[in-house]
């Protein structure tokens, strides 16, 4: 017999879920059961600055009102730091990691020369040397200053093409049918991207990517503003010598203006529909849900 599939919902509690997060919970839940497949939440809470424990509460609440069931217990990467360090540990002894001093108006300022945006639209690391002088490196080192972690993408995309035997960097994405097709991954339009950040052990890419090997997600659903990070998550799996899941990309909830929805706008949160009187019903009605999945 084959192990059932897992899927998984991974918000971050930073803000009240929106109907936006409403369609990727749903899509992912509808989804393991259409493939009997088992339902994970994942809280991805990395950034202690932003994310508030009321939130995690109030985002099991609204899952629950979506009539969703998921598998106890809920992991919270707030917790698994030792876990990621590890991980970073294996990438950095295979040479694909280096240390990055400079600040952010630093960087900016180095980039003036239009080295472009990565696709959250944060301005490319112009490279290795070009920030900071080796000297001022050395200097910030011996000081005991914070650094992030950055991945040297040139080497990773060489070292990958060996792990590979030079087949392509590609990934599997699933249509809102379930059909498969395997289509090329992009992770260098996010130049020399940030692994570990300086402030927490871990970053979303690293997180995301050691999550789901260990807790075995076989298909990630999510929405299309991160299709371009699965490009990077290819990468990193590859490197770490991870399972490749296959991917479902669905479609943003957008307001009237064509926006993708924000956490911060209270009138689709899911709490303040409910207490409007909005039903589930109306929910997948509005969200279109009533066909297919995404
Ligand atoms: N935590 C991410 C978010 O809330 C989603 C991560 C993922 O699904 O890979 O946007």
């Amino acid at each position: 017999m084959t192990a059932p599939p897992v899927f998984r919902f991974a918000p971050s509690p930073n803000g009240e879920l929106h109907l936006g997060h409403a369609l990727s919970a749903l899509v992912g839940a509808d989804m393991a059961k259409r493939f009997g497949g088992r339902f994970l939440v994942r809280i991805e809470d990395i950034d202690t600055r932003r994310c508030r424990p009321e939130y995690i509460k109030h985002i099991l609440e609204d899952l629950a009102w979506l009539g969703i069931q998921w598998e106890e217990p809920v992991l919270r990467q707030s917790e698994q730091f030792p876990v990621y360090i590890e991980a970073a540990r294996q990438l950095e002894a295979t040479g694909v990691l280096y240390p990055c001093y400079a600040t952010r108006t630093e960087i900016a300022a180095a980039g003036r020369g239009g080295e472009g945006v990565d696709p959250d639209g944060v301005p490319l690391y112009p490279g290795r040397d070009k920030v900071l002088s080796a000297c001022e490196a050395a200097r910030r080192r011996s000081s005991g200053a914070p650094f992030a972690l950055r991945l040297d993408m040139a080497r990773a995309l060489d070292l990958a093409g060996s792990v590979l035997k030079g087949r392509p960097l590609t990934f599997i994405e699933l249509d809102a049918q379930g059909t498969p097709r395997e289509v090329p991954a992009e992770p260098a339009r996010w130049g020399d991207a940030i692994i570990v950040r300086k402030d927490v052990p871990a970053s979303y890419h690293l997180a995301v990517v050691v999550d789901d090997a260990r807790q075995g997600v076989s298909h990630v659903t999510r929405g299309l503003d991160l299709y371009p990070a699965t490009g990077l998550h290819r990468l990193l799996q590859v490197l770490l010598g991870l399972p490749e899941p296959v991917y479902h990309h669905h479609r943003l909830v957008t307001d009237e203006r064509g926006r993708k929805l924000a956490k911060s706008a209270h009138d689709t949160s899911l709490r303040s529909l409910r207490s409007q009187g909005w039903t589930l019903q109306r929910v997948r009605e509005w969200l279109g849900l009533d066909r297919s999945f995404g």
